[in-house]
């Protein structure tokens, strides 16, 4: 059994976050230590620790934090300028909570990422 993290405290708003969407499958806000102008934090209701943790079942549920995260990237106004989306996986990406999340960032260049 998956042990529980922080973010499912902010699903349940049994703590505070400063919550921007959610639905019966994803819930998004914005990171307690923003990495640019827009850091939003997009998750599945569902607890799923790592993205090794994913199956064929969620495909779907995969597919609609996507369609999640472009429906904020309009809301926020940086469909246009850009931005970058990122999932980190276990020790060496530097994940820290062990509920998965998408980190949508934009509001400036952000730079390149490689190369
Ligand atoms: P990771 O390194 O696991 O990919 O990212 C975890 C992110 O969650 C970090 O950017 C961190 O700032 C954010 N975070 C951790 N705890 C909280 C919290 O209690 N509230 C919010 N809004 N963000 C959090």
């Amino acid at each position: 059994m998956a042990q529980e993290t922080i973010f499912s405290k902010i699903i349940r708003r049994e703590i505070p976050a400063d919550i921007v969407f959610q639905d019966d499958k994803v819930t998004a806000f914005r990171d307690i230590s923003p990495q640019a102008p827009t850091h939003i934090l997009i998750i599945p209701n569902k607890l799923i620790p790592t993205i090794n943790d994913i199956t064929e079942q969620d495909e779907m549920l995969l597919g609609h934090m996507v369609i999640v995260v472009a429906k904020i990237a309009k809301q926020e106004g940086i469909d246009e300028s850009g931005y970058r989306l990122i999932m980190n996986c276990n020790k060496d990406a530097g994940q820290e909570v062990f509920h998965i999340h998408m980190h949508l960032l934009g509001g400036k260049n952000l730079g390149r990422l490689v190369g």
